[in-house]
């Protein structure tokens, strides 16, 4: 199973926003630094919450634009959590998928894409031009099942 660690640091997202002509500032290497402690996915608010407070706090617009600036130079996917939030996870850049927990959202990223014989077919039967797709696959992970049981 091609399953993909993506440890993402501030470094290589500075890179990438770099290459599409965006400066990390100071506001965006204190939500970069928020983004990074999420190993599972936050919504949005959840990021407003943990930057909204103290001298330096970050205003609600900074927080959304720059998650969409993440978003738009792929280190960052807009998924819908098991709850139906909408939420983000961070990752490396490229073509990827997850598989979460709906106990306790732990997230597996993974980049073999099982859709491409599925989107042959719908190109050819339909005549649509495809230009995307996403898939969420959701589940119980190994350590919630156990404590179920
Ligand atoms: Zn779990
Ligand atoms: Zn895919």
């Amino acid at each position: 199973m091609h399953s993909q660690e993506t440890h993402l640091t501030e470094i290589e997202i500075e890179d990438r926003l770099k290459q599409h002509g965006y400066r990390l500032t100071a506001p965006r290497s204190v939500i970069v630094e928020a983004v990074l402690r999420h190993n599972r996915p936050f919504t949005a608010e959840q990021l407003v919450a943990e930057l909204g407070d103290g001298p330096d706090a970050i205003g609600r617009a900074t927080v959304y634009r720059t998650l969409e600036v993440l978003a738009s130079v792929d280190v960052l996917t807009r998924i819908v959590s098991p709850d139906g939030h909408p939420s983000y996870i961070s990752g490396a850049p490229g073509h990827r998928h997850h598989l979460l927990c709906e106990e306790c959202g732990t997230t597996v990223t993974f980049t073999a894409c099982p859709m491409n014989d599925l989107i042959d077919t719908l190109a050819t039967d339909t005549h649509f031009l495809i230009k995307d797709h996403t898939l969420e696959v959701f589940g119980i992970c190994p350590s919630c099942q156990e404590s179920r049981s």
